[in-house]
């Protein structure tokens, strides 16, 4: 079992503090495991690939499917992020993936990155599910003169090679449409992009997937699996679930602990997230703050920021190695005065909210979406934080595989296909990415 980080990551029985939990009434939606129960698919893990997957099972191809989720439905990474849909889902840059990949792999992976976006779309609009919809691009923001040449450079190979529409903008453009705060010398933008209330998204897909007949249990951890004569017998809650095919949908909070062929390939990445109160016109003003769109800060130790339709202020940034509840606090103090430094008017600023959640990198550095070999274990992760994007394609893709017996193979980019290396030295991962921040923060400064 994974020690990585501080229990309190995995206390899945707390509510998670988050602004998105005080915009919604979470009441006992869903029933905990009470019984032995018999099925065909059970997937493992309750947010956007989980539930996508579980959807897609029951609706389109009418399996029996029970999903697990040890907290409550809501309590993962789903339902904890800044809400923004955005693109690439992967920690390479274009160049490299062309080199490693060839041009038509590395074509189709961002053809389906849009994909995912629409499907993301799509859902909301499908379903008519009320989870604050924003924005109409993703605006990315150099944070020193230096990157602004690299950010054209982005947006113009996004629209050559791959037919994603883009706009550039200079410091002063950006000062009319975005805002006048520091670390912002220019910016581009990109479409599709929007944000969304996430946690509200989730639980609009759960009831769909529960409408269409997916057995949704909450609080209901696996414990243990088993495999006795081509059945998994799955342990939860002191009860025995038995199934011919497993889901393992659980990205970042996976603990090296239930199927010993996914061990060690996820370094689980704390990404932390400050709500402030809501902001006065005037400080609104102050920094000529015009956009509800999801705005990225490309430093290499990213911060993500948006103004939420209530007028706060949501800021997010990567950090904190321990994940105790003490270094959250820390973290916290830390991003609110990253917010003072970039927006020097709103020094008055105080925080309400504040929570982190676990995001899923690889040594692939791209998402793994599949089957392991010879046994009836499907999973899929790794999204480097762009799972709103993702996740409910990657559930949706893998249905597929699931439902087509003979046919094992995803008509999609192989970036997105197989499984990435196991860490070596698998207990140092945290040491690595130590390594990384001290990298990236002498970078950054
Ligand atoms: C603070 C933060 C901000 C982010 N911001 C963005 C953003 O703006 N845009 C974006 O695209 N992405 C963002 N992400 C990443 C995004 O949230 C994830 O990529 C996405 O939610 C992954 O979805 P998932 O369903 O695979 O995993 P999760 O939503 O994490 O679900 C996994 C679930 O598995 C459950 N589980 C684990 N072990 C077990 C077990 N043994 N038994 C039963 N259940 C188990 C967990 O309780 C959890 O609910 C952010 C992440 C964080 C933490």
């Amino acid at each position: 079992m994974s020690n990585l980080y501080h229990s309190d990551m995995y206390n899945f029985k707390e509510p998670v503090k988050s602004y998105w939990e005080n915009t919604y009434n979470l009441k006992n939606q869903y029933k905990k495991v009470e019984s032995n129960i018999k099925t065909d698919v059970v997937i493992i893990g309750g947010g956007y690939t989980g539930i996508s997957c579980a959807l897609n099972l029951s609706k389109n191809f009418n399996i029996d499917v029970v999903l697990l989720e040890a907290g409550h439905i809501g309590w993962g990474s789903s339902a904890r992020n800044a809400g923004f849909c955005c693109i690439p889902p992967a920690k390479m840059s274009v160049e490299k993936m062309f080199k490693k990949f060839g041009e038509k792999e590395t074509k189709k992976f961002f053809k389906n990155t849009i994909e995912g976006s629409n499907y993301t779309k799509n859902l909301i609009t499908e379903y008519n599910i009320d989870c604050d919809l924003t924005g109409e691009c993703n605006y990315e923001v150099a944070p020193h003169p230096s990157y602004f040449k690299s950010i054209q450079k982005e947006a113009e190979i996004y629209k050559t090679q791959f037919g994603i529409e883009t706009e550039i903008f200079s410091k002063e453009e950006f000062n009319q449409i975005g805002h006048t705060g520091k670390e912002q010398y220019g910016a581009m933008s990109y479409k599709p992009g929007f944000a969304i209330n996430p946690l509200k998204f989730l639980l609009g897909l759960s009831k769909k997937a529960q409408f269409y007949g997916v057995k949704i249990f909450q609080n209901s951890k696996v414990e243990k699996i088993k495999k006795i004569s081509n059945k998994f017998n799955i342990f939860v809650n002191g009860y025995n679930i038995s199934s011919n095919k497993i889901v393992l949908a659980t990205n970042g909070f996976y603990k090296d602990d239930l199927i010993p062929h996914l061990n060690d390939r996820i370094l689980p990445v704390i990404s932390n997230i400050i709500v402030t109160r809501p902001l006065t016109n005037d400080e609104i003003q102050s920094h000529n703050f015009s956009t509800h769109n999801p705005i990225l800060n490309v430093r290499n130790l990213l911060f993500y920021y948006r103004l939420l339709k209530d007028k706060r202020f949501l800021f997010g940034a990567r950090g904190d190695l321990l994940g105790s509840n003490k270094s959250s606090k820390i973290m916290a103090q830390k991003m609110e005065m990253q917010i003072k430094k970039i927006f020097p008017n709103w020094n008055k600023l105080k925080i309400e909210f504040y929570w982190r959640g676990f995001v899923a990198v690889t040594t692939k550095l791209t998402p793994s979406i599949g089957k392991i070999k010879n046994e009836e274990i499907y999973y899929s992760f790794g999204y480097h934080a762009n799972g709103v994007n993702t996740a409910p394609w990657a559930g949706k893709e893998l249905s597929k595989i699931i439902n087509g017996s003979n046919s094992k193979d995803l008509l999609i980019s192989k970036l997105y296909l197989g499984l990435p290396k196991k860490f070596i030295f698998s207990t140092l991962r945290l040491f690595y990415l130590r390594l990384a921040y001290i990298y990236y923060s002498i970078i950054d400064r």
